[in-house]
């Protein structure tokens, strides 16, 4: 529940209303003073009495019924025996302050009065449309005002805008509703009993930590602790991002600091939550183009808050962030954020935790084994393996099924992870070569001793310009140890080239297809970083490249500037070679096992998709399989 500006807002509304009709009295009134004159009025201007005249003919009893426009200081006046239709003559009066006097002597007279309220056209809607003009006018300044000025001043902007922070009153999350990340989550009770008795801690006088720092990779679940925790203690949780602290103006930010935690103050005990804080942390002093005032003065203002409030005055700050390389240190000195969680991706038992709590609210076939998805998910974030059952969710009602069943989930992981799935190409010379590709790789994952296990291979085509692609289990323990040996690599480069290869058996090196660019592309990282990182290769164990931002695999390497051009080009060779050779046992294997590959190639062309044991079985009729590592069961 998101509380408090509901109410500002509404009351803002009629405002806004006034505004729309403000401004169409405006343009009306535009439009009136640039119109000509109606010829009606210009031939009036011709019939005009003077103001003596007209005495005399109101003395004289021929005039039939006047209408005083006060405003404009004229009298419209009907003579008594002229046409209906006869326009009015006009008089200019030249009292100022009422026409009393005049209209004594009209009703003496007998004659008809009337006050004609000039409203529309007259000095008063001049009047009107200006004051309307004006608050206008004075309404907006004062909203630019809030906008940039005070900022946060009341935590909210207008209209439709997001508000700058937020505060729930109760975030209804508990520790139960975060798994898998058991660590980060028993560090982090201790924060709840500070909230919820500080007293049994400063009695004996310990110093509460006023800030907590949240280290990990977006979706690992650091808002959802950050909420749990709240929750658990029953206090009130305030949130912001630092982008939004950031801004074009010096001083907003940290303005939005001050308020930030004035309000928390006034909530004492409560959380803040502080989201991407390395957007205003960062080391002060660095980025292109000299220091950023804004973002220090931010800083500054967040360091000063901080150590403003007393260790127990109930105020604990959580912040988040992936890059606790790039902060700037003053915020991890003692009496800030002192205490570092890291927030890991969950391991296998983590992603069937985060599972079974996502699966609470869903209804699911009894045959579906999480441990099977939670297997086929390595890498996977809290918030994508969340992601991953709603996408099920979808498929299943779009199915119009009573229960999601494992189809659904397997169809979920590969929507997540390749693509949407289009339908089957027709067949075609083009379709024939995909499933040579594909049997390729497939072919060779199941004959290398290193490989992972195949999932399944299949040709029908995903978005995003994919034909077909070949699926298999990563192990777990090699992805979770995160340690990679040579023969792992190298299979893995075969299995790469596998479908390159199976092309260039098939069809001739000249018929080889731009389809494998991307697992050339993959085959040379992995080549240069054996070679560079590695100590892979002849060269022998030299760190030829910085191993800075390196993740294992996927990533470019940084651009070369660390070895001289005779090393450099050393190393272009043994990644050439390593390429090579690969490329050469991929070919062989391919060669050796010719009726087999098309074999299977007519079973995908017919079939589309195959999984790993029905391809393993009809491998098995031709050739041994290598007994691979056991997959880890749950
Ligand atoms: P972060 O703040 O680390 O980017 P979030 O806390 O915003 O990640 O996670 C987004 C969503 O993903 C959560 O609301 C929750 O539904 C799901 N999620 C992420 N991690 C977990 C977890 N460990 N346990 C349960 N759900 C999780
Ligand atoms: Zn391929």
């Amino acid at each position: 529940m998101t509380l408090r500006f509901s109410g500002k807002q509404s009351s803002l509304r009629p405002a806004a209303g006034a505004t729309a009709t403000g401004l169409m009295t405006i343009g009306w009134f535009l439009l009136q003073s640039l119109m000509p004159l109606p010829p009606a009025l210009a031939q009036a201007e011709s019939d005009e009495l003077t103001y003596g005249q007209f005495l005399q003919k109101v003395e004289q009893g021929e005039v039939e019924s006047v209408e005083i426009d006060e405003a404009r200081g004229i009298a419209y006046v009907q003579l008594d025996g002229a046409a209906e239709d006869a326009p009015p003559q006009e008089v200019m009066l030249f009292a100022e302050g009422g026409n009393a006097e005049l209209i004594r002597t009209l009703t003496a007279n007998d004659v008809d009065v009337d006050i004609r309220d000039s409203s529309g056209s007259g000095a008063l809607a001049w009047l009107a449309t200006n004051s309307l003009l004006a608050l206008i006018l004075i309404f907006g300044l004062l909203m630019l005002l809030r906008r940039s000025a005070s900022g946060a001043g009341n935590a909210m902007s207008f209209g439709k805008s997001k508000a700058r922070f937020q505060m729930e009153a109760k975030t209804g999350v508990v520790f139960d509703d975060v798994a898998g990340i058991e660590e980060a989550k028993e560090e982090l009770q201790e924060v709840v009993s500070f909230l919820k008795s500080p007293e049994k801690f400063t009695a004996i006088g310990a110093r509460i930590p006023k800030g907590v720092l949240l280290i990990g990779q977006p979706g690992t679940g650091k808002t959802l602790l950050a909420k749990a925790i709240a929750g658990e203690a029953a206090v009130p949780f305030f949130s912001i991002s630092g982008s939004e602290f950031v801004e074009m103006f010096v001083g907003v930010g940290a303005s939005r600091v001050r308020d930030l935690f004035r309000k928390a103050k006034e909530n004492a005990p409560c959380i803040v939550f502080i989201d991407e804080i390395d957007a205003v942390g960062r080391q002060r002093g660095t980025g292109i183009g000299g220091g950023n005032d804004e973002r220090e003065q931010t800083l500054n203002q967040l360091l000063t808050e901080m150590d403003g409030f007393e260790g127990n005055s109930g105020i604990i700050v959580i912040a988040a962030t992936n890059r606790v390389d790039v902060l700037d240190l003053a915020l991890l000195r003692p009496g800030r954020f002192d205490r570092q969680v890291v927030v890991d991706l969950p391991t296998y038992k983590g992603r069937l935790s985060i599972l079974e709590v996502h699966a609470r609210d869903k209804k699911i076939e009894a045959e579906v084994s999480l441990e099977a998805v939670a297997r086929r998910t390595p890498g996977f974030s809290g918030a994508e393996l969340a992601n991953l059952l709603n996408e099920a969710a979808i498929l299943t009602a779009r199915r119009r099924k009573e229960a999601m069943g494992m189809v659904e989930i397997e169809d979920a992981i590969d929507r997540v992870t390749i693509g949407l799935s289009l339908t089957p190409l027709l067949d075609s010379s083009r379709k024939r070569m995909t499933a040579y590709h594909e049997v390729g790789h497939a072919l060779l994952t199941t004959l290398l001793t290193h490989s992972d296990e195949l999932n399944k291979v299949t040709i029908i085509p995903r978005s995003g310009g994919i034909e077909g692609f070949t699926q298999s289990l990563p192990n777990e323990d090699i992805i979770d140890s995160g340690l990679y040996t040579r023969n792992w690599l190298m299979d893995r480069i075969t299995v790469a080239l596998g479908g390159f290869a199976a092309e260039a058996e098939v069809f001739g090196d000249d018929e080889t297809s731009t389809g494998a660019s991307g697992d050339i592309q993959q085959v040379s990282n992995l080549a240069r970083q054996m070679v560079t990182l590695y100590g892979m290769s002849e060269l022998g164990p030299l760190a030829l490249e910085s191993m800075d931002n390196q993740v294992f695999l996927g990533r470019n390497l940084m651009p070369r500037n660390e070895v001289s051009e005779e090393m450099a080009g050393k190393i272009d060779a043994q990644v050439r070679g390593i390429a090579l050779s690969c490329l050469n046992r991929a070919r062989t294997m391919l060669r050796q096992h010719r009726t087999l590959m098309d074999n299977l190639v007519d079973a995908l062309l017919e079939r589309e998709t195959i999984d790993g044991d029905e391809f393993r079985q009809i491998v098995r009729q031709y050739t041994e399989i290598p007994e691979k590592f056991l997959v880890k069961a749950g």
